[in-house]
C-alpha cells in the first residue's frame, strides 16, 4: 500500500466498523439486548500485518486466525508495532493435536475445539507450560457433514470430561451456521443458545460466552443471544457488501 491507499483503506475500516457497530446495536435492540454484552472479533486470517495495524488504528481490538502458522506469522508481525503490545488474538478455526503449541499461550480464546481429543492436547501442552486455556466447545448445531465439532449430543457426553482436565477452562460454546439459508441460520444459532443454557442448568456452572454470527449472519446471531461475532470480509473486503 502506498500512502494514498492506505488512507483510503483506513478511512473505509473505520466507516465499516461504525456501520457494524450500528447493526449489532439494532439487532441488540429487537432482542431486548444490551448491545455491550456483544464483542467484536476481526477474522484477520486474509489480510497482511499493515492491515492488521490500520484495523487496530479504526478501533478493533480483538482479531481471530484460523491456521496456527498464520496466527504464530500475525504475533511476530505485530511485534513491529508497539502501539499494538495489547492486540488480543483468538484461534478460531479447526485445530490438529500436533499444532496446539503453536496456540497454547499466544490467544486469549479458543473457540474451536471440536473433540476430546484436541482438549487433552490443550491441557496437556497448558501442563507442562504453566498455561491454563479459557476455550469454547464447537458444536455442529446444523448437523451439517462438512462441518466439524461436536454433534450436541456428544457434547453432553464429553463435557464432563473436557471440565475435569487440569489446564482448560470451558468459557462457552461456539458454532458455524449454514450458508446461504437465514432460517437454517437462526435455527442454529438459538440450537446454540439453548444447548449451552441446558449444560449450565445441568452442570451448576456458567458458560457465558456464545461465539457465533459470520458476515453474512451476524445480525440474526445477536439477535439470538451471540456475545462474540467473528467477522473477516465485512471488515477487512471493501467490495464486500453489508446488507
Ligand atoms: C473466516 C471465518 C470467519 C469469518 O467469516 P466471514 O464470512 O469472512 O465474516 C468466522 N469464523 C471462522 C471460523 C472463519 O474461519
Amino acid at each position: 500500500m502506498d500512502g494514498t491507499e492506505e488512507e483510503g483503506y483506513a478511512a473505509f475500516l473505520a466507516e465499516r466498523r461504525e456501520e457494524i457497530l450500528q447493526r449489532i446495536a439494532e439487532a441488540a435492540a429487537r432482542a431486548g439486548r444490551d448491545p455491550a454484552e456483544v464483542s467484536l472479533l476481526a477474522v484477520s486470517k486474509t489480510v497482511g500485518v499493515p492491515q492488521v495495524d490500520l484495523a487496530w488504528r479504526a478501533g478493533y481490538r480483538a482479531f481471530g486466525e484460523n491456521r496456527p502458522q498464520e496466527l504464530v506469522r500475525k504475533l511476530k508481525g505485530i511485534a513491529a508495532y508497539p502501539e499494538m503490545a495489547g492486540a488480543r488474538f483468538d484461534m478460531i478455526g479447526h485445530l490438529q493435536t500436533n499444532k496446539v503449541r503453536e496456540v497454547v499461550g499466544n490467544v486469549a480464546l479458543v473457540h474451536s475445539v471440536s473433540s476430546t481429543h484436541l482438549a487433552e492436547a490443550i491441557s496437556k501442552r497448558g501442563v507442562s507450560h504453566g498455561v491454563t486455556s479459557d476455550v469454547l466447545l464447537e458444536v455442529n448445531v446444523s448437523g451439517e457433514e462438512s462441518k466439524s465439532g461436536f454433534s450436541p449430543d456428544e457434547a453432553r457426553t464429553a463435557l464432563e470430561g473436557i471440565l475435569a482436565l487440569p489446564a482448560m477452562c470451558v468459557r462457552g460454546l461456539m458454532t458455524m451456521a449454514p450458508a446461504h439459508d437465514t432460517d437454517a441460520a437462526r435455527r442454529a444459532f438459538s440450537g446454540l443458545r439453548d444447548l449451552r443454557d441446558e449444560l449450565a442448568e445441568r452442570g451448576g456452572l456458567e458458560f457465558p460466552i456464545l461465539s457465533c454470527g459470520m458476515s453474512d449472519d451476524f445480525p440474526i446471531a445477536v439477535e439470538e443471544g451471540s456475545t462474540i461475532v467473528r467477522l473477516g470480509r465485512t471488515v477487512f473486503d471493501p467490495s464486500y457488501v453489508l446488507g
